[in-house]
């Protein structure tokens, strides 16, 4: 990104590589409408350094000839000393500072990275599933920032890949059931792939004791906090457009008994945990890749993640950076 709608596949010079980085050679990223945002220039231009090179969400190779580990690196680059990272809220570190944002992303030959955010995986972990790491991060702060009990009627709301994501990370707690209520019915095979035990696209009067709403828009808000039941959590994981509002009926919440938790991006911890679920192979969400597309092709993959909605499934869109 040379800057906000000025995008090109160009060589530019090899990274620097600083004290106490380390240099990794990118296999596969994906992309996510965060992107698209940073492509349009809509994006708050506190979060973004132009010019950069995009790439948040991947995998890579340590670039060192004696050492080949498949690697993801956390995007947040904490700064340490600041209150929020001392307390381990990473995510709210007073000065930010990501890759792919501030610093240069993975959608490159090479990308120079602080050593400590590197984390190293098992030789069989399969790259594209590595690649929904971050993603991943995202959603898990969010769903183990609330406390989640076993036997849960879960409903995740929305049908996009974080949602996705979210229904597939919600069977690490046990639930009775995940319904998903999505507007895509061409999606249902991908959630039920993810673990959804009925994909709708209406919910009626059903009630629900956890609620995570990832679809970001103002009708689905008010729909997750009209179906939690009482006693119910309701967890705000999709990012509206600034300035959008919904109806609240705050005696409800309170007479409902209800919990409701905003989440932003994931901490170190969030992060590890996630790591340590695909180090084991607990977690394979490399399903949900529907778009595979070269770095030569980046403007169709950009073009295939801006698409109105068709009647073929659409998961996460990579680029496949280097083929191995
Ligand atoms: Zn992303
Ligand atoms: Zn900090």
């Amino acid at each position: 990104m040379r800057g906000p709608g000025d995008v090109a596949l160009e060589e530019i010079a090899e990274p620097v590589v600083g004290p106490g980085e380390v240099l990794v050679r990118p296999l596969v990223s994906g992309l996510c409408g965060t992107d698209l945002e940073i492509v349009a220039g809509t994006i708050d231009t506190a979060y973004v350094h132009y010019p950069v090179v995009l790439g948040h969400e991947w995998v890579g190779r340590l670039a060192a000839p004696d050492q080949d580990s498949l690697v993801v690196v956390e995007g947040i680059v904490p700064c340490e000393v600041c209150d929020e990272c001392r307390r381990g809220a990473t995510n709210r570190c007073r000065t930010y500072d990501e890759i792919g944002f501030t610093r240069h992303g993975a959608l490159a030959d090479l990308i120079s990275v602080p050593a400590h955010l590197v984390h190293p995986l098992h030789h069989e972990v399969d790259a594209l599933d590595a690649a929904l790491v971050e993603p991943m991060a995202v959603v898990w702060r969010a769903l183990t920032r609330a406390r989640i009990e076993s036997g849960s009627r879960c409903l995740v709301i929305g049908d996009g890949t974080v949602a996705l994501l979210g229904a597939m990370l919600l069977q690490r707690f046990s639930p009775a059931s995940v319904t998903m209520l999505g507007l895509r019915p061409a999606q249902a095979g991908l959630a039920h792939q993810a673990g959804v035990t009925d994909f709708v696209t209406e919910i009626g009067d059903r009630r629900f004791d956890f609620v995570v709403e990832a679809a970001g828009q103002a009708p689905a808000i008010s729909a997750a906090l009209s179906c939690a039941d009482r006693g119910g959590v309701v967890v705000l994981l999709g990012l509206p457009a600034h300035g959008t509002k919904v109806d609240l009926f705050p005696d409800d919440v309170v007479n409902n008994d209800l919990i409701i938790q905003g989440s932003f991006s994931y901490t170190r911890e969030s992060w590890s945990e996630v790591v340590s679920l695909v180090n084991e192979r607990a977690v394979k969400p490399s399903f949900l890749v529907t778009h595979q597309f070269d770095l030569a092709q980046w403007s169709d993959a950009l073009a295939t993640l801006a698409a109105s909605p068709s009647d073929a499934p659409r998961g996460k869109v990579v680029v496949v950076v280097s083929r191995e």
